[in-house]
């Protein structure tokens, strides 16, 4: 499959990588827009959330709590994050495969641009 972030799942690619379990992958944004920008995404490729199914809701649910945990390590968990997952060309997506972009290290304003 010709998926960038299948490619780094399976060691095609590099990537600076921070954590990884049975389901979850999260490393360091190549481009980041915080002191902190990670990218949390399942190791199943899913392309959009609109293509997110009944058996993947615990999935996603893991991504959320990984990101939550990988805040708390960081250190910026109490001061407060974005969270940030686009859809489609309207919402910015560029990657077809779904991740949760966690960002954190400053103030971040809203709403969105
Ligand atoms: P999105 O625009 O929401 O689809 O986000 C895709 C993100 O992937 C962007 O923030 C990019 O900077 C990031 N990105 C693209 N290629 C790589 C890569 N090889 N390693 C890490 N992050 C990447
Ligand atoms: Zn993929």
């Amino acid at each position: 499959m010709d998926c960038l972030f299948c490619k780094i799942i399976n060691r095609e690619i590099p990537a600076d990588i921070v954590h990884e379990d049975d389901e979850i992958l999260a490393f360091n944004d190549i481009d980041p827009k915080a002191p902190t920008h990670m990218l949390v995404i399942p190791k199943k490729h899913i392309a959009t959330l609109n293509d997110i199914e009944e058996g993947d809701l615990s999935l996603v649910g893991r991504l959320q709590y990984a990101a939550a945990r990988l805040a708390r390590d960081q250190g910026f968990a109490d001061d407060g994050y974005r969270v940030v997952m686009n859809c489609n060309e309207d919402g910015g997506q560029t990657v077809y495969h779904i991740h949760m972009h966690l960002m954190g290290g400053r103030r971040f304003t809203w709403p969105a641009g």
